[in-house]
């Protein structure tokens, strides 16, 4: 589906889009996406789109009600958006930005949700919500409110995030040549965080990835357990449905975030186990998360939360690999860490997919932005602070694992991220790596850091 065209003018001349979007008015995602679309110029289909934000047209149904204190609010979908003018201005039509308005009813959570979660706790939690403007009472744990708005706003989380599947998989339907796909491979196991451009042959059907813009967050959410602001876990139904709606079997979930995805990680667990013992059963996954083994579930030194938070096995049907963010003092530090560890998830994301037929694998991105340097304090209690130029660097190199594995498949649900600096800057970067802009654009500043890295080896 083509983005809405440019407004015809009295005359019937094309109206030129305003310069600057209109934010004094009250915020619309549509209304944005109309200003993008005007901006960027031609629609989709014909320009050369690497990534599509796909934003949910209900973004505001799960709210607080008054009185109850809360960050995952749904002002964070208009902060996250903010980024959205300075990226038509620098990538141009190669992002595209579409509201979703596909929403899953109550009637058929159950059944897209099938082997996810428990059709009792879906049931549960809606009849909660129906009743409750607070925690869920018997649903356990804190950071939890429901609303009458919930299962609206679940709903449209769900459908937003198959319309990100479905568009993915549409669009990845070219094959990357080999030689790209060599390259991509060579490239990803070779080179370190530098300043270089990104490298290789690039082309419009070498990325296929959209990022569905939604809330509430997925990835603490067990088998039947609501957690940490998650009510349904995001990335696993996103696998479910590309397994079942479009036969992909192999599955990569990688989450950055500063907390563990711990519910993601469980889910992956069961369904690795079953098909163990029914190879024709469910798809095959891998998950690799990066991030802070001191916050949330792990800052009560819970011994089960933080082992599991730690695990690396790539054997007996299992394929998890957890990295934990380092403390930094400058740059060079950082790009260590970067060149060390954390691109090492990626090295055992390529070891997991090598094999797998691209036209029927996939990349699902558990994407946090509250590591960032610019999340409120009350979040980064630690002071796990990531540099803003990590989102461009990992999802440069997210980028090229796409092209080298999955035909360029990869779809992106929001985590975490809750400040205004967080999620607009963590967004820019993001989507700046996957629209592959040189490093003078790694950060809503410019090049930043980046102009000059100090190396690891520079540092006495
Ligand atoms: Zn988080």
């Amino acid at each position: 589906m083509a983005m809405p065209a440019p407004a015809l003018a009295a005359s019937g001349a094309v109206a030129a889009p305003a310069r600057r979007f209109d934010w004094s008015r009250p915020f619309c995602p549509t209304r944005l996406a109309e200003w993008v679309a005007g901006r960027t110029g031609p629609a989709e289909a014909d320009a050369p789109v690497r990534c599509t934000v796909v934003v949910q047209s209900a973004w505001n149904a799960h709210a607080p009600g008054p009185g109850v204190y809360a960050v995952e609010i749904p002002d964070r979908i208009r902060r996250a958006l903010l980024c959205m003018p300075r990226v038509a201005r620098d990538a141009g039509a190669s992002v595209g930005l579409r509201p979703s308005s596909r929403a899953i009813s109550l009637d058929q959570l159950p059944s897209y949700l099938a082997g996810v979660h428990q059709p009792e706790y879906i049931q549960r939690l809606l009849a909660e919500a129906a009743v409750s403007a607070e925690s869920p009472g018997s649903l356990a744990s804190g950071d939890l409110y429901l609303s009458p708005g919930t299962p609206t706003g679940v709903g449209a989380a769900l459908g937003t995030l198959l319309d990100a599947v479905d568009l993915a998989a549409a669009r990845g339907r070219s094959p990357v040549p080999l030689a790209a796909r060599d390259a991509a491979r060579q490239h990803l196991l070779a080179r370190s965080a530098d300043v270089s451009p990104a490298p290789g042959p690039e082309g419009p059907a070498e990325l296929a990835a959209t990022f569905a813009l939604v809330r509430p967050p997925g990835h603490h959410c067990t088998h039947a357990a609501p957690m940490g602001f998650c009510f349904f876990n995001n990335a696993v139904a996103a696998a479910r449905h590309a397994f079942t709606r479009h036969g992909i079997e192999h599955i990569a979930i990688i989450d950055f975030d500063l907390h563990h995805g711990n519910g993601t990680q469980d889910l992956v667990v069961d369904i690795n186990q079953k098909r163990a013992l029914d190879p024709e059963a469910p798809p095959r996954l891998f998950f690799g998360s990066l991030h802070d083994i001191k916050s949330y579930p792990c800052e009560l030194y819970d011994a089960a939360a933080i082992f599991s938070a730690s695990i690396c096995l790539m054997d007996h049907d299992h394929a998890l690999w957890n990295v934990h963010l380092q403390p930094w003092a400058d740059f060079g530090e950082f790009l260590g860490h970067y060149d060390g560890q954390y691109r090492a998830l990626l090295t055992q994301a390529a070891h997991f997919l090598a094999g797998c037929p691209p036209d029927r694998s996939l990349i699902i991105v558990s994407a946090g932005f509250d590591a960032h340097e610019l999340e409120y304090p009350s979040i980064q209690r630690q002071g796990r602070r990531l540099p803003a130029e990590f989102y461009y660097l990992f999802c440069r190199d997210l980028a090229l694992l796409a092209r080298a594995h999955t035909d360029g498949k990869m779809v992106f649900a929001l985590e975490g991220g809750y400040s205004q600096g967080a999620l607009a800057n963590g967004l820019y970067s993001a989507l700046a790596g996957l629209a592959g802009l040189g490093p003078d654009h790694a950060t809503m500043a410019g090049p930043g850091r980046m102009a000059r890295p100090s190396r690891p080896s520079d540092n006495p």
